[in-house]
């Protein structure tokens, strides 16, 4: 059977450059002709002739519908979401689809360190990779998505580096002398929205918005084919968007941002406060937290309703400022769904511009259907996408 390994290490970049950028689309994801055009970025007709190119070679087939898909071969990419305190990692067949990834979830995060979670990190690789069916050195690339903010121009931390980040950590580096494939890392916010906009529909919409909301809250931002990063890579930063005028002391040097309302701690510290001389049991993490809220905790409940509520109202800010067609929310604080979802839409509703959150065809509010993996999915398709220059 071919390798897709020995596919991508033969294409050129040159001329042949728009063959190799449209076959790995169709290993992101299969595609009509015009999906794949978008994807690419190339004119329809450039992307018609490199995929009758592909097919004669037999490395697509056009047999089965409308969709190009990728012929069958061996290969498998990897997608590594490493946060605060829990590590995601996917592993995909080529060949397969986004629902038949294998996936693990599990402690620890980088809350331990990066030197310390090397072992923990490498081994979940390995067991994603075998239960697909595929060897370790089927593994043609891998991306890594951080809840840092990451210098779009040289691949590193954005400074200054905060605990428990080392600035000379360099996870993709590390992975990169592991696996011996390309590894490429960005935020996990920006990868969400990645993921979200190719595998969240199979109707893609231009402009969205993917919301992580675990310990901090982040966006990332797609308008059109263009993620927005910014000059340093601090674009969507919404955690620091001021939400209470002279507010708490925020990690960041600011007063009143959303993370010193909206974030982990803060939460768990609002229902630690009403337990106040009492012996009821606090929840340790947001996990606990959303749990508790299930089981209709009234204070948990309560706690979760009012944090929809002002996230509703920092997204109708950036819904005044972008206008986007999808707004996606994931992260732990989507687990706790209506609890969150519900307040989160009415005062988003109640503070955005009409015009632009009124209608349903034109706005959409949901919860991520890919989450908790859709950092790591998207990671997946960056660390495939490196490919493309080499
Ligand atoms: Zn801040």
């Amino acid at each position: 059977m071919r390798h897709a390994r020995e596919l991508l290490d033969q294409a050129g970049t040159g001329r042949g450059g728009s063959q190799k950028k449209v076959m790995i689309e169709v290993m992101v994801k299969p595609g009509t002709q015009a999906q794949l055009s978008r994807r690419a970025g190339y004119s329809p007709g450039l992307v018609s002739d490199a995929i009758k190119e592909l097919a004669r070679d037999g490395v697509v087939d056009r047999s089965r519908g409308d969709k190009v898909r990728l012929a069958s071969m061996r290969g498998v990419a990897v997608g590594i979401d490493i946060g605060f305190n829990h590590t995601s990692v996917v592993a995909r067949p080529l060949e397969r689809s986004v629902g038949e990834a294998a996936t693990r979830r599990g402690e620890p995060g980088i809350n331990v360190g990066l030197a310390d979670l090397r072992s923990d990190l490498l081994r979940m690789v390995q067991e994603v990779v075998e239960e697909t069916g595929q060897a370790m050195t089927d593994v043609v690339s891998a991306g890594v998505a951080v809840p840092r903010m990451i210098d779009s121009r040289t691949g590193r931390f954005t400074l200054p580096v905060l605990p428990p980040w080392e600035a000379d950590d360099d996870p993709a580096q590390m992975l990169s002398g592991e696996l011996r494939v390309p590894v490429a890392i960005d935020n996990d916010a920006n990868l969400g929205v990645v993921a979200e906009q190719i595998y969240g529909s199979d109707d893609p919409v231009e402009h969205i918005v993917y919301v992580k909301a675990s310990t901090g809250v982040g966006v990332g931002i797609m308008l059109g084919p263009n993620l927005v990063r910014g000059q340093r890579g601090m674009a969507g930063e919404i955690g620091h968007l001021i939400v209470e005028r002279g507010g708490r002391m925020c990690l960041c040097g600011g007063r009143g941002c959303l993370d010193t309302v909206i974030g982990s701690a803060a939460l768990i510290a609002k229902v630690e406060e009403s337990h106040r001389g009492t012996d009821r049991e606090n929840p340790v993490t947001l996990a606990e937290l959303v749990a508790k809220a299930s089981r209709d905790d009234a204070v948990c409940r309560r706690v979760l309703n009012d944090a929809g509520r002002v996230l509703g109202f920092a997204l109708a800010q950036l819904c005044n400022l972008i206008n986007p067609h999808r707004i996606v929310i994931g992260g732990e604080l989507s687990s706790a769904g209506d609890i969150v979802l519900e307040p989160c839409g009415s005062e988003l509703r109640r503070h955005a511009l009409y015009a632009a959150t009124c209608s349903s065809s034109d706005f959409e509010l949901g919860l991520s259907a890919l989450s908790p993996f859709a950092e790591a999915h998207g990671a997946l398709v960056l660390g495939l996408r490196t490919w493309s220059s080499k």
